[in-house]
């Protein structure tokens, strides 16, 4: 089989930490196995290196700053290659230049266009362990170019896709994907496999698993992917297109705290005020998640909607200042959280959206806003109660069993 392993920063974090890996790698080569491995950076040097660098100007080039935080990536997979030749297993580093990551020139957000696989290639065909630098590429410039923070999993799912590899292992330091955060609720169980659909949704489960874009090209690319801990010695979750066990309806809960909610009231009833209100907060890139309209009455009307914490505030002036809108009052409320329940067999059971409301009818928590998709239920809710929500879910479904 050919395998791609991705570790990151803090499974390499020190040189005990950098042999566990390489025992890792080892392992997997000596069964038989074609081994790439993307690492990233250890532990905080990602963050020192921008440190470093405010230290000499407040706002560098983005160029030279990607020169800088690359250098974090070459880090480590030299020292890899080193704690591998140690162990007796050879191995060769490359830099995302040399393995021929080749990207858009959008420093600091560049995407990956294409690999060149040859190199990789021969030295696989060599025998060796191929470490690439994650997180990295070089543009049509041949300028260093970083994918994002938390790149490295990009890198990791576009090799595996570049190379056809049959396996993509995402390692890190929690033990997969669970049905919600196990620091909210003890009960949470690992899954043993998701949807890519689902696990983009759940993203949002605080325990940040794998970087949003990473899981998008898995999906497009069909790369199989596991997550699974860097630590433990046991299978994680596997990331796939469809999976068995469709008949659960509910897969996770997600919780979001990163939200708030903004009503405009007493706007006129009558055609192009929503378009006025989100046309407006689009031009100024404002995001919108949910949204609630409620029905006139005496030719007025309210607008509801929610957007990510720290826009909350230029939504609100945005929407005061400019008089094109005439609500008689813009009201704001940021303690809230946004729960959902996530499943792709949501789509054919139509009870499973009720019982989210009964739970919480039961539980005495009151809900602002709803909203759905083909595999998912938000709720909008006081804060206070996000946690409390996201227990009673989990028992409800049964997702604890
Ligand atoms: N080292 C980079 C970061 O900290 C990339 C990664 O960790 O995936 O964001
Ligand atoms: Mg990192």
């Amino acid at each position: 089989m050919l395998i791609v392993q991705k570790f990151g920063g803090s499974s390499v974090a020190n040189a005990e930490r950098v042999f566990n890996v390489a025992n890792r790698i080892a392992e997997t080569y000596r069964n038989g196995n074609s081994v790439v491995v993307t690492v990233s950076a250890q532990g905080d040097t990602t963050d020192d290196l921008i440190e470093k660098a405010k230290e000499i100007n407040e706002k560098p080039s983005k160029r030279e700053m990607d020169m800088l935080l690359a250098t974090g990536e070459q880090i480590s997979i030299a020292l890899l290659a080193m704690a591998l030749e140690k162990i007796g297993v050879p191995a060769i580093s490359l830099t995302g230049w040399q393995a021929g990551v080749n990207t858009d020139s959008k420093y600091g957000i560049a995407k990956i266009k294409r690999i060149h696989t040859e190199r990789i290639l021969s030295e696989l065909d060599a025998k060796k362990v191929v470490i690439v630098a994650g997180f990295q590429g070089i543009n049509k410039y041949d300028d260093i170019t970083t994918l994002g923070r938390g790149g490295s999993d990009t890198s990791a799912v576009a090799l595996a896709a570049a190379l056809h590899a049959d396996l993509c292992q995402i390692f890190t330091d929690v033990d997969g994907v669970f049905t919600t955060d196990p620091r909210i609720c003890p009960d949470a169980k690992k899954l043993p496999e998701i949807t890519y659909d689902e696990m983009l949704e759940l993203a949002s489960l605080g325990a940040n698993v794998l970087m949003n874009r990473s899981v998008e090209l898995a999906k497009k690319y069909n790369v199989n992917l596991e997550v699974l801990s860097s630590l433990k010695k046991v299978e994680g979750t596997y990331v796939k297109e469809v999976t068995k066990v469709e008949k659960s309806n509910v897969r996770g809960i997600a919780r979001d705290n990163d939200v708030a909610m903004i009503s405009v009231l007493d706007v006129p009833d009558e055609p192009g005020i929503a378009f006025k209100v989100f046309s407006m907060l689009a031009k100024h890139n404002i995001n919108v998640d949910m949204i609630l309209q409620s029905i006139g009455r005496e030719d007025k009307k309210d607008i509801s909607f929610s957007v990510k914490s720290d826009e909350c505030e230029d939504a609100v002036k945005l929407l005061s200042e400019n008089n094109i809108i005439e609500a008689r009052k813009i009201v704001y409320k940021d303690n809230v959280s946004k729960v959902s329940i996530v499943g792709a067999g949501m789509v054919s059971n139509p009870g499973v959206a009720s019982m989210m409301f009964e739970a919480m009818y039961d539980a005495h928590i009151n809900i602002h806003m709803i909203c759905t998709s083909e595999i998912k239920v938000s709720i909008l809710i006081d804060r206070e109660y996000a946690e409390k929500a996201v227990r009673t879910l989990h028992e409800k479904y049964n997702l604890d069993k």
